[in-house]
């Protein structure tokens, strides 16, 4: 298999941004598994699935054809035809997502759908279980954290158009989705045992980026 980086952790700790940088640094594709979930979670919502019945989005899973573009600088994501990129960062889609990605059914369709894409490699893959499940046999494992006020700060800052989104209720959302996400029984996020963790608290993102590529360098030239 050539270059998979597995980019993994809690939300808003700064993966999405560190991925697309690395793909750009060292000419890789890039995939964000959570804009898979949030996908088929505006899909069951636009459908009406009740999102807390895992019954009914499981008998629902298969039906929504999700196709992801890889490019770096221009990441694509579409549901039958139509492109969810901006309707897929709402909050109704962040707050309906664990409960929606919890369901097994939902996770065999799309883990199968990323080990496609992934194929050969040649690629940067974030998400929460990319280095324990979707491809544990990745060279280079990243677990990438910050602290909790660092990550609501963040995020926060991605949603400035909604009036509703201050830092106190941000991080509420977010630590209920961390909670729901760490204790799942399917795929819970969970560091790779070997993953190397990386704080981004204190960093800036070409400090993690740079972090990053270094670790990749590294465990290229001796694996
Ligand atoms: O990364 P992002 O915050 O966009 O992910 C949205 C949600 O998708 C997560 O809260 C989680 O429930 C789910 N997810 C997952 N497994 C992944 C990526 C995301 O369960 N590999």
């Amino acid at each position: 298999m050539s270059l998979v980086i597995a980019i993994d952790g809690p939300s808003g700790s700064g993966k999405s941004s560190a991925s697309k940088g690395v793909a750009r640094a060292l000419g890789l594709r890039y995939l964000d598994t959570g804009a898979m979930y949030r996908a088929m979670t505006w899909w069951m919502l636009a459908q009406g699935v009740p999102v807390e019945d895992a019954a009914a989005v499981a008998a629902r899973a298969s039906e929504p054809l999700l196709v992801c573009g890889t490019d770096p600088d221009a990441p694509t994501i579409a549901v039958d035809g139509t492109d969810v990129s901006g309707p897929i960062r709402t909050r109704e889609v962040t707050n309906a997502v664990s409960a929606v990605s919890a369901v097994p059914a939902v996770r065999e369709r799309l883990v199968a759908l990323q080990r496609e894409i992934i194929g050969t490699g040649g690629i940067v893959v974030e998400g929460r279980d990319i280095g324990t499940v979707v491809a544990p046999g990745a060279p280079v494992k990243i677990f990438l954290t910050a602290s909790e006020e660092a990550r609501a700060q963040r995020r926060t800052r991605d949603l400035a158009a909604d009036p509703g989104a201050t830092v106190a209720v941000t991080q509420a959302e977010q630590a209920r989705r961390d909670r729901l996400d760490s204790t799942r029984k399917a795929s819970p996020l969970t560091r790779a045992q070997d993953a190397h963790e990386i704080d981004s608290t204190r960093l800036s993102l070409p400090e993690v980026i740079e972090a990053v590529v270094r670790l990749a360098k590294e465990n290229t030239a001796t694996g």
